[in-house]
């Protein structure tokens, strides 16, 4: 990549942290399971500084977790951690606008929504004409993920 992005480095970090210690095989025992903007900027795995939007990843088969930043989980280990973040960067732009399926999924799993608010967001994701209502409801529910994704380590509420 020539960018800061240390493809090398990455690898063997994730692979210390993996069972399987072919790349191809390890990076598949990984899961994307938390996410969050960082107040200041982190340094990812691979090296590359700055990193805002970073994945919490944990590795299946040893339980072990670390942070990558957005650009590495998905271009190394193909998790789609940039959809659920073009979402917010989306709602951050127009708090009217609706969560995209990858985002209400993502925080429909992690209890951040409930199924009435899971259900909400699906019945209205491509409706543009919300009555007044629905719109406040929509707003309240993108605030409340813009709130969640700023706390260190989000992974979803007990
Ligand atoms: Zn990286």
């Amino acid at each position: 990549m020539g960018d800061g992005y240390n493809f090398k480095q990455l690898k063997e970090r994730i692979l210390a942290l993996s069972t399987a210690q072919d790349w191809e095989v390890a990076r598949k025992e990984w899961s994307l399971v938390g996410i969050h903007e960082a107040d200041e900027p982190d340094t990812c795995l691979c090296g590359h500084f700055p990193i805002i939007e970073i994945c919490e990843i944990s590795n299946r088969t040893t339980g072990r977790r670390t942070e990558v930043g957005n650009q590495c989980v998905k271009r190394f280990l193909g998790l789609r951690s940039d959809l659920v973040f073009t979402a917010i960067k989306r709602i951050r732009k127009d708090i009217n606008k609706s969560l995209n399926a990858d985002a209400i999924v993502f925080f429909y799993e992690r209890g951040l929504l409930n199924n009435w608010e899971y259900n909400f967001s699906q019945d209205t994701q491509s409706k543009r004409n919300l009555s007044p209502a629905q719109l406040k409801t929509r707003v309240a529910i993108n605030e409340k993920v813009l709130a969640a994704i700023k706390r260190r380590g989000f992974q979803g509420v007990d």
